[in-house]
């Protein structure tokens, strides 16, 4: 089953003379339970990608299906909903609410829209993130590995389609690196969650099952790496 789908997908940003092409008719799917890298050198247009796929910007044209809905043919209110409820999404600093503890941080995207916080589940992700101890800190007070793993909490609470992590390693050190792949991995292979991580990194990309490299705005290799 695919649970990603995109189609056509094209991004211009700008107009006339200075318009740049990002992203260049750009189609490809990922099935349920698959673990994903996209990888490409800087400018290549990986962010506008994760953009779009995270429905945090709109395509120029194309489309994009996550669990069989159409993203862009949801309004404003209707996307930001979809968006909490099944896109996971990890960012290289975390974008953790500093002023909000570890557990509150997790939950948040379920509190947002009033559903109740499953305590099993909760707890089985947060012990599974070695965070148990760590609930009513702040996040200042945990390094960076640990913060990594409060956003990845946060990106599994509402049992999402698809996880999207962008450079989910890229501002921690080898060790921390290599504990959050295998945290990613470890719910990408026991929980069959669907995993897209865009990096730049090539040792990242060796341990997923297929790679996508892109290359000014088209993609120019489409490897499986396992099956
Ligand atoms: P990457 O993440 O691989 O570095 P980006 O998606 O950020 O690539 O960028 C792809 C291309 O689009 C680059 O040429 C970049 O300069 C351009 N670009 C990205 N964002 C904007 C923007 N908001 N306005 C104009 N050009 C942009
Ligand atoms: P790292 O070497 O990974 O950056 P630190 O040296 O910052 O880690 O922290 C070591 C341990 O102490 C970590 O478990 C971290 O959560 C904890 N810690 C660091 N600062 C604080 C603090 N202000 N309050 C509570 N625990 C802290």
């Amino acid at each position: 089953m695919n649970i990603l789908q995109i189609e056509n997908l094209s991004k211009v940003y700008g107009k006339g003379e200075t318009a740049v092409k990002a992203l260049d008719n750009v189609s490809f799917s990922v099935k349920k339970g698959e673990f994903v890298v996209i990888i490409g050198p800087s400018g290549s247009g990986k962010s506008t990608l994760l953009h779009l796929l995270g429905g945090v910007d709109r395509p120029t044209s194309g489309k994009v299906f996550i669990d069989n809905t159409d993203l862009y043919n949801l309004n404003e209110t209707q996307l930001a909903i979809f968006r909490r409820r099944q896109i996971g999404l990890i960012y290289q600093f975390y974008n953790l609410i500093p002023i909000l503890t570890v557990e509150e941080n997790i939950t948040l995207p379920l509190l947002l829209d009033e559903h109740e916080v499953d305590k099993k589940q909760f707890n089985e992700i947060v012990e599974k993130l070695g965070l148990t101890h760590r609930l009513g800190h702040l996040p200042n007070q945990l390094s960076g590995g640990q913060q990594q793993r409060v956003s990845i909490g946060r990106a599994l609470i509402s049992n999402p389609a698809i996880m999207l992590a962008d450079e989910p390693t890229g501002n921690l050190d080898s060790k921390n690196s290599e504990e959050i792949m295998e945290l990613l991995k470890m719910f990408n292979k026991t929980f069959n969650q669907t995993l897209i991580v865009i990096t730049h990194d090539e040792r990242i990309a060796l341990q997923a099952d297929r790679v996508i490299s892109i290359e000014d705005g088209r993609i120019a290799k489409d490897e499986v790496i396992r099956s």
